[in-house]
């Protein structure tokens, strides 16, 4: 950050006379003063100004779910576009998790191994995390009700949203994906996944809502992957019971995309 020395004492705003007025009015009623709510604002349009708040996708999923599983963009790429999220590998070689910056390659045996910044992704899905509303919620929830808690703290079905869960879950069922050759799609068929059960046990779930409509870019609906708190175990989400979490969500109205530069990708013929 460069040094604006002085600058800062002489900084003076002037408002125009209809926001000052609404701003006054907004102070008035929500019980903040125009100096945090100023603040607020500043931080929010910082934010969008500088690109943090949107999803970032390192390539569209169905060049994936065609069987593209080699691209070119690295971990350290990635991780210029977020800290939280989550995808795969080159060749599906397992789940991906990224919390707090830190990117954690699960297995196909349910465990996490180190993975470094040379490692290449053909798909990716990351955020700057920042909770726009957390929930704490002390009820032991199935997975129906856990969805339904989901679905309330969205405010549309038409925007982003990444979301992370803490806590204790009573009950949590993941799977992973082996080793892929490329070009072979993968087959619908949970049987072929290992699948691993955990109970009791504290983690994290990590992930984000796509609106339906985004379907050819995203995993529509929620996807989310798990993480114990250990951070040795983990997948993808197929289920899960809670007994007590916090639930985080940011909302999102921003996506990024990169489109692959291989030749695999330009030269494939997507469906339309
Ligand atoms: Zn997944």
């Amino acid at each position: 950050m460069p040094d604006y020395g002085k600058d800062y004492e002489n900084l003076n705003i002037s408002i125009p006379r209809p926001l000052a007025g609404d701003l006054l009015h907004v102070a008035q009623q929500s019980g903040h003063s125009v100096s945090q709510l100023t603040e607020k604002a500043l931080v929010q349009y910082m934010k969008d100004e500088r690109g943090i708040n949107s999803v970032y996708l390192s390539a569209p999923v169905n060049a994936m779910l065609k069987g593209f599983y080699e691209e070119n963009t690295t971990l350290g790429d990635l991780r210029k576009h977020g800290d939280f999220g989550l995808g795969t590998f080159n060749n599906l070689d397992g789940e991906m998790v990224m919390l707090d910056g830190v990117i954690y390659q699960l297995h196909a045996d349910g465990k996490t191994y180190p993975v470094d910044d040379h490692v290449q992704t053909p798909f990716a899905c990351v955020t700057f995390y920042s909770p726009s509303v957390v929930e704490e919620i002390e009820e032991n929830l199935d997975f129906n009700a856990f969805n339904a808690i989901l679905n309330r703290l969205l405010p549309s079905d038409n925007m982003l949203y990444a979301i992370r869960v803490d806590g204790l879950f009573k009950q949590v069922k993941v799977w992973s994906v082996a080793r892929q050759p490329n070009y072979q799609p993968l087959v619908e068929d949970e049987q072929n996944r290992p699948v691993f059960e955990y109970e009791n046990i504290n983690g994290v779930l990590a992930g984000f809502y796509t609106p339906k409509f985004i379907r050819a870019l995203n995993f529509p609906g929620f996807h989310l992957h798990f993480l114990t708190d250990s951070r040795e175990y983990g997948g993808h989400l197929h289920e899960c019971q809670t007994e007590r979490v916090q639930i985080g969500i940011q909302f999102i109205h921003r996506l990024k995309l990169d489109l692959p530069m291989t030749l695999d990708y330009l030269t494939a013929n997507l469906p339309r």
